[in-house]
């Protein structure tokens, strides 16, 4: 009865079509793009247009006191939108709207549902650039990469997404608006809001607009694959290039396991008899390009590494998207792929893929191992059958120790996918109970009655 006057209220205030109840298309948001996870049917699912009909549907989670799920395109790598107490669903994906690119002040204003892509194909325009590039680009939407702090392809010189936004409108929980940020480089009012609410997961309020920096696009790139026949020297690489003072736009691995599935999806000509590759770029004025793709390679051959220069764009797109290809291939090889995103210093990066070679050697596990190897970043991904419980208990036992050797590396859980649901059990490990404590704290001043993402991050 209750969900009936809810939806009833919500048709009222937003329109009918714009509140969905029939069954598919409350099972079409069960679930998102991460493996393993638990379930849950939502009573309604809501596609808001602006920034009032946001508010509209907070004020009635309110008075019904029924939770909200904010969803972007469901790309996270965490559960992060998975409604796992009923309640609403909010698709943002009809707020899209580019609303403003500042080339004065070298910002874009847009709403949370513009995809990545096409924000930054927007600014190309105008000889901009922003920089956060996840591998799901083409379909992440600007609020979700907002919500999760998303890292990407750029990391390693650019920075991640909370480097990026400047500016803030939120709903809280209570259905009031708040701005926070804006677009001045200079802002230390305050707490710092706008950074609080980058990563937050949709738990702590919904962002309806977003302020971001820009930067010039870089003038020239040069990009590389460097291949191994030991993935230490991979490895050693990594830190040889920036120690040399060189820091690559780009610099991603690959191993064995990934370099054979990606090539038997693309079909690129990549070696599938190595043991790793690297993906190096180097971007910038064309003199400095030059010098530090020269430095790469002194350290590349130091480590009895072969390096390939892109002889043209298209060889260039080519080696980009074998690595953005990285996850779906290997999720192509079996039902399931469990993917983490457990992250070290730069200078742990050898400890940690021989760390993540012992578990899958010692579980038994295909464990495809790639990622952002300058960031210290890296997506170990199991390779399994969720059907397969014998299986499934070593996965999560070697999942277990993978996080366990991060912490212990100095790292942390999760560069880039957030904890959503999946690494909530291991938060204590990284912050301690005082620290947990302190999470919770916030939680509860920003939504005491528990009503954004119930169940994600902490639960209260
Ligand atoms: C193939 C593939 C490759 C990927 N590569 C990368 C990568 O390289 N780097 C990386 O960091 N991630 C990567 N991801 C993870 C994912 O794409 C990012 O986390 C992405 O930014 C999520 O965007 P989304 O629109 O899909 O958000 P969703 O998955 O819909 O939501 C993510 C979280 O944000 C919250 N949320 C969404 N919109 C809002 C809003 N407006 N206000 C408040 N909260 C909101 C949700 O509640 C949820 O907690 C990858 C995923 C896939 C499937």
């Amino acid at each position: 009865m209750v969900v009936k006057d809810l939806i009833k209220e919500l048709r009222q205030a937003i329109g009918k079509n714009a509140v969905k109840t029939e069954k598919e298309d409350l099972e079409s948001y069960t679930f998102d793009a991460t493996p393993d996870m638990p379930t849950g049917l939502p009573d309604v699912v809501v596609i808001p247009e602006s920034t009032d009909h946001v508010q509209a549907i907070v004020t009635l989670a309110n008075k019904y006191n029924v939770p909200v799920y904010t969803r972007g395109s469901g790309t996270n790598l965490s559960g992060g939108t998975i409604p796992l107490k009923k309640g609403i669903v909010m698709v943002m994906l009809k707020m899209n709207k580019i609303l403003e690119i500042d080339v004065e002040n070298l910002t874009a204003t847009s709403e949370p549902g513009v995809i990545i892509a096409e924000l930054n194909a927007a600014v190309a325009e105008h000889g901009l650039m922003y920089p956060p590039d996840p591998g799901s680009v083409d379909t992440a939407t600007m609020g979700g990469s907002v919500a999760e702090c998303s890292g990407g392809l750029r990391g390693l010189k650019y920075g991640v997404t909370k480097h990026y936004v400047m500016g803030l409108e939120v709903v809280l929980a209570n259905g009031k608006i708040m701005t926070c940020g804006g677009k001045t480089v200079k802002n230390v009012s305050g707490y710092d809001m706008v950074k609080l609410f980058v990563g937050s997961e949709g738990t702590l309020g919904i962002i309806t607009k977003i302020i971001s920096k820009l930067i010039p696009a870089p003038e020239a790139r040069k990009t590389a694959t460097a291949t191994f026949t030991s993935i230490d020297d991979a490895a050693q690489t990594v830190s040889g290039i920036i120690k040399s003072k060189v820091i690559p736009a780009t610099l991603e691995i690959m191993d064995n396991v990934t370099i054979k599935t990606v090539e038997n999806f693309l079909h690129l000509g990549l070696p599938i008899d190595a043991e790793a590759i690297l993906v190096i770029e180097v971007d910038g004025i064309p003199e400095v390009v030059e010098k530090e793709m020269d430095a790469v390679a002194r350290v590349c051959k130091a480590n009895n590494g072969n390096l390939k220069i892109a002889a043209n764009a298209a060889e260039r797109d080519g080696l980009l998207a074998a690595r953005r290809a990285a996850l779906p291939a290997l999720a192509q090889l079996s039902p399931t792929t469990v993917l983490e995103d457990a992250t070290v210093p730069r200078s742990k990066v050898p400890d940690m893929i021989r760390a993540i070679r012992a578990v899958a050697e010692k579980y038994n596990l295909t464990i495809g191992t790639f990622g952002h190897a300058g960031d210290g970043n890296l997506h170990p991904t199991i390779i399994t059958d969720e059907a397969n419980t014998d299986e499934m208990a070593r996965v999560h036992k070697a999942v277990d120790e993978i996080f366990d050797a991060a912490i212990k590396l100095g790292g942390t859980l999760s560069g880039e996918h957030g904890i959503g649901i999946a690494k909530q059990k291991y938060l204590l490990n990284e912050f301690g109970e005082s620290g947990i404590e302190a999470l919770k704290a916030v939680k509860r001043a920003l939504d005491p009655d528990n009503i954004l993402n119930p169940g994600k991050v902490v639960t209260i």
